[in-house]
């Protein structure tokens, strides 16, 4: 089919994301709930669903749901309650999953996603709790399933977007955003390949112009944004096709093959599974009261969209350093602690950018332990600013001596390894004129209408002065000697 036909459509797209939560126990039990270990070796009796046993709901599951629902700007439902899911599954050992259905902890919001310089609001239905299944292993035996219930009862949060991305490339927006605002809380280490956050994408198309959304299919389970991108062209593209043809888009539960790169029906809507939601009869409410949710509130750090902003407008960085400083919370801390320290806003982030950044890196160390305190940092980017150091000799030398001397003052370091910038007409002079007399072809030449040759004798000065000449001064004391 010809690419104006795929035109003629629009894509719609909302998710389910699931986010894991970083809390040390499970939802409802004292079990240890982080990743990995012995398989079944993070299992009580609670766990396993046996008869007679009680949940408890985890208090840090609620706090973190409610600040994940604040920074989104969601309302917090003061009164949120649990319900089960029934459905029949080796990894469930309950037979019914606790979740929120009529009452979820946080409705309504919305999430901020960069797309290239400009900024756009995916809205939230709503954000509710609820605990993870167990894994199934299928691959390890000819005859046998295995199952490792290490997982059942991970206290997860799902938030639920309205209808509103169209295209892979903002659902790969959403979900770096979301990654980014769950490290920036602390709340979920964000780790997509160890399935700390996968989502189910709900994708529709419908003829551009058209206001009714069309039918949908939900992609479950994906748990790279590289596999998301290849489903979700897939199903549009095979959504635009059967339409095409004069088919109809039937309502599914997909399975994304990255191998074959092929969606296929896990189940239609007729066999779409009669979950039985009814109110959690061992869970009270969960009520939250003011104490507990402004205590959240001051937990919130500055959020990321915020410090772009800030960044942005305030400060006049760029699109891209802005993008760049804002990706870990700790150094957009770290950055706007240094820019209490300074005037100089650009040359702080340049500085950060081009050698902390990549010091970090290579050390694998934390920011905040740089070697430079920010007053010493500051004191440097002033040296600069004042002309006293070149910004090259800064660099490439003051630099990397001060980070073997961090105790030492900028200044007197500089002056110690004479790095000082000279304006000093009378010692430059006597340089020019030497200068001058080896190069009598240039300077004719340059008299002759050759001024591209200023920058040969401003080389030389560098030369001859160790990098110490006053780049302004110097040029006007050339000029001035080499005046026809
Ligand atoms: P259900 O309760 O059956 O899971 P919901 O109405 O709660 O369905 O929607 C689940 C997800 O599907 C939401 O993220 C929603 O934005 C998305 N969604 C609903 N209708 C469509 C559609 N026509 N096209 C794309 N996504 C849709
Ligand atoms: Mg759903």
């Amino acid at each position: 089919m010809s690419n104006s036909v795929y035109e003629q459509y629009e894509t719609v797209i909302g998710l389910e994301v699931h986010v894991q939560l970083a809390t040390h126990s499970k939802a409802f039990c004292a079990d240890d709930a982080s990743f990995g270990g012995e398989p079944n070796t993070h299992v009580s009796a609670i766990s396993l669903g046996h008869p007679g046993t009680l949940p408890r709901l985890n208090k840090q599951q609620a706090a973190y749901a409610v600040r994940l629902g604040l920074a989104l700007g969601c309302r917090i439902d003061p009164a949120s309650a649990f319900d089960r899911k029934n459905y029949f599954y080796a990894d469930l050992p309950k037979g019914y999953q606790i979740t929120q259905d009529r009452r979820p902890i946080c409705v309504g919001g919305a999430l901020p996603i960069k797309l290239g310089e400009t900024w756009k609001e995916i809205r939230l239905h709503h954000i509710h709790m609820e605990e993870d299944a167990g894994k199934s292993i299928h691959d390890q035996d000819p005859r046998y399933s295995f199952i490792d219930l290490n997982r059942a009862g991970v206290p997860l949060l799902e938030v639920v977007t309205e209808p509103e991305l169209r295209s892979a490339e903002e659902v790969d927006a959403f979900m770096s955003g979301m990654q980014q605002l769950v490290r920036y809380l602390g709340i979920c280490d964000g780790n997509m390949e160890e399935g700390s956050m996968r989502c189910d994408c709900n994708v529709s198309v419908r003829r551009r112009g058209n206001t009714r959304l069309g039918e949908r299919c939900e992609i479950k389970n994906l748990n790279s944004m590289r596999y998301a991108r290849r489903a979700i062209a897939y199903e549009v593209k095979r959504q635009i096709d059967l339409i095409e043809a004069g088919g109809k888009v039937a309502q599914e539960t997909l399975h994304f093959d990255p191998d074959t790169g092929v969606t296929s029906p896990l189940r239609s809507k007729e066999d779409a599974h009669d979950y039985r939601y009814f109110p959690e009869p061992d869970l009270p409410p969960v009520l939250l009261d003011e104490a507990f949710l402004s205590e959240q509130q001051n937990a919130l750090p500055a959020l990321p969209w915020r410090l772009y902003g800030q960044f942005r407008n305030e400060y006049q960085l760029t699109d891209y350093d802005a993008g760049l400083l804002i990706e870990d919370r700790d150094v957009a801390a770290y950055f706007q602690d240094f820019c209490a320290h300074t005037p100089h806003k650009k040359a702080a982030a340049n500085l950060i950018i081009n050698k902390i950044l990549p010091w970090r890196r290579e050390t694998d160390a934390e920011i905040t332990n740089f070697p430079l305190a920010l007053s010493s940092l500051a004191a440097f980017l002033q040296l600069i600013d004042e002309g006293k150091v070149s910004n090259a000799i800064a660099y490439q030398r003051l630099l990397p001596a001060l980070m073997e001397n961090p105790g030492k003052a900028p200044l007197a370091l500089a002056q110690e390894l004479e790095l000082i910038q000279t304006a000093d007409t009378g010692l430059l002079g006597e340089l020019a004129d030497q200068v001058l007399a080896a190069n009598p072809d240039k300077v004719a030449a340059y008299k002759k209408g050759k001024t591209g040759l200023m920058g040969f004798f401003m080389g030389e000065m560098m030369r001859l002065s160790k990098g110490q000449a006053d780049p302004k001064t110097t040029t006007a004391l050339l000029a001035d000697k080499l005046k026809v």
